[in-house]
């Protein structure tokens, strides 16, 4: 068994989607194809919900209205034959009913988790028609069947699958499965998700549940670069990651990947593989067990970071200073990035702004508290680049015009991550791109 996903950009519009047929269709292996919604459903379907939300039912009606109307013409666009065009315009209308039932009754929480489902939902069905069309074997696995979420909305593992297993084992006589990406069921067993871009999520619990040979993530770039492609002018795909290289990379701001997603596949060992559908053939990047080789192997930016310094004479030489800072972080539920002390300060970071107040007013007790927003971590990740030679003298060779702020080494042996104000972000990455890499 192998598990292919495909992203919104992959399944959106219809020319891509009959691609994506073809790359799922090339050889004979078992598969199960996760899908995303159609690129920028899931955005219209948030922007329904917040007109809701503020009572504006007009709006949402409108938003509703275009979506329908753009839906109508993918139908046109992506079917052939009247009688498959029939079955999908009836079975996207039952969704835009519901869709529309929603803009008049009264709305909550639940219900906006019933709206964001609806991408899912309906690129699923529309693919699944499409290959009926072709004449391609294949059965539709409902998610919400199998992907379940508990109380503190963590996947439930196990469960998941028991489930999936079984549906399979119900369908031994098929070959090729399709299903829904994001979304899920939760503790109460409403319709849930798995956050944004929790496409990824899903397949790799998937590829987990069924022990698969593989993960593939299919998006429009050729898998991930050693830097940031958007900020710097000349970037390298990667070929080979390691599954902690990658888990650091995504976190720390390469947008490629879901930052959580990695972990059940990482747990059965499943390789993970980030290809291109605009370049089927392109090697992409391989996440594994092993990384492959030592050495530096790409830059990662995360912007919107906070830095905090707490001040105090009182810290000198007293023990459980620390503990009842990081008991202020985790009574807010914040978690904290990045950490340097000296013996009469401590500087950490956040990524949200949430409760800053609060935090700041619980901190000021222990001494002088000073806040900078606007701030990036830039993160250098590779194989042992704690141990590997000359990468902390090219490092600050490179960066002598920039003022760091903090630094943290040694936490881990693949990680080096430096502190900057947002303002030199750009150049930062522009002149480790040279000093590390020489591009
Ligand atoms: N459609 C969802 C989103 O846009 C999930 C995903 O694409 O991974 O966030
Ligand atoms: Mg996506």
């Amino acid at each position: 068994m192998k598990v292919m996903k495909f992203g919104g950009t992959s399944v959106g519009k219809p020319e891509r989607m009959h691609q994506v047929a073809q790359l799922i269709t090339k050889d004979g292996e078992a598969k199960i194809v996760v899908l995303s919604a159609l690129s920028g459903t899931t955005n219209t379907l948030v922007s329904i919900g917040d007109a809701l939300s503020k009572g504006d039912k007009a709006g949402a009606k409108q938003i509703v209205d275009q979506l329908e109307a753009h839906y109508k013409q993918f139908i046109l666009d992506l079917l052939k034959k009247e009688e498959t065009r029939a079955k999908a315009n009836a079975q996207i209308s039952e969704h835009f009913e519901f869709l529309n039932i929603i803009t008049k009754i009264s709305f909550n929480d639940a219900l906006n988790k019933d709206i964001l489902a609806q991408g899912e939902l309906m690129s699923t069905k529309l693919f699944s028609l499409y290959l009926e069309e072709q004449g391609i074997d294949h059965a539709l696995l409902p998610a919400l069947e199998f992907m379940s979420i508990d109380a503190n909305d963590e996947p439930q593992v196990a469960a998941i699958r028991k489930k999936l297993n079984a549906i399979l084992a119900a369908h031994s006589a098929k070959k090729l499965f399709i299903t829904q990406g994001y979304i899920c069921r939760n503790a109460r067993g409403e319709v849930d998700n798995l956050k944004r871009g929790g496409s990824d999520y899903t397949a790799s619990l998937v590829a987990a549940a069924t022990n698969s040979s593989v993960c593939e993530i299919w998006t429009d770039i050729d898998g991930m670069h050693n830097n940031d492609p958007r900020v710097v002018d000349k970037t390298v795909p990667i070929e080979q990651l390691s599954f902690e290289e990658a888990a650091e990379l995504a976190y720390f701001g390469a947008k490629i990947l879901h930052p959580t997603c990695i972990w059940p596949a990482q747990q059965e060992r499943v390789p993970v593989k980030l290809l291109n559908t605009m370049q089927p053939e392109a090697a992409g990047t391989t996440i594994t067990q092993e990384a492959g080789s030592v050495g530096v192997k790409a830059i990662a930016a995360k912007d919107g970071i906070i830095a905090i310094k707490i001040k105090s004479s009182r810290m000198l030489l007293a023990y459980g200073f620390l503990r009842k800072i990081f008991e202020v972080f985790e009574k807010y539920r914040t978690p904290i990035d990045m950490i340097t002390t000296s013996e009469v300060a401590v500087s950490v970071t956040i990524d949200s702004d949430v409760f800053l107040k609060e935090i700041v007013k619980e901190l000021e007790p222990f001494g002088t508290v000073e806040v900078d927003r606007d701030q990036s971590i830039v993160s250098i990740v590779g194989n042992e680049i704690a141990e590997t030679k000359d990468v902390l003298s090219r490092l600050f060779d490179s960066l002598k015009q920039v003022p760091v702020r903090m630094v943290s080494y040694g936490g881990s042996r693949h990680n080096i991550s430096l502190l900057i104000p947002s303002t030199f972000k750009q150049q930062t990455l522009q002149l480790l791109n040279s000093g590390l890499f020489g591009l």
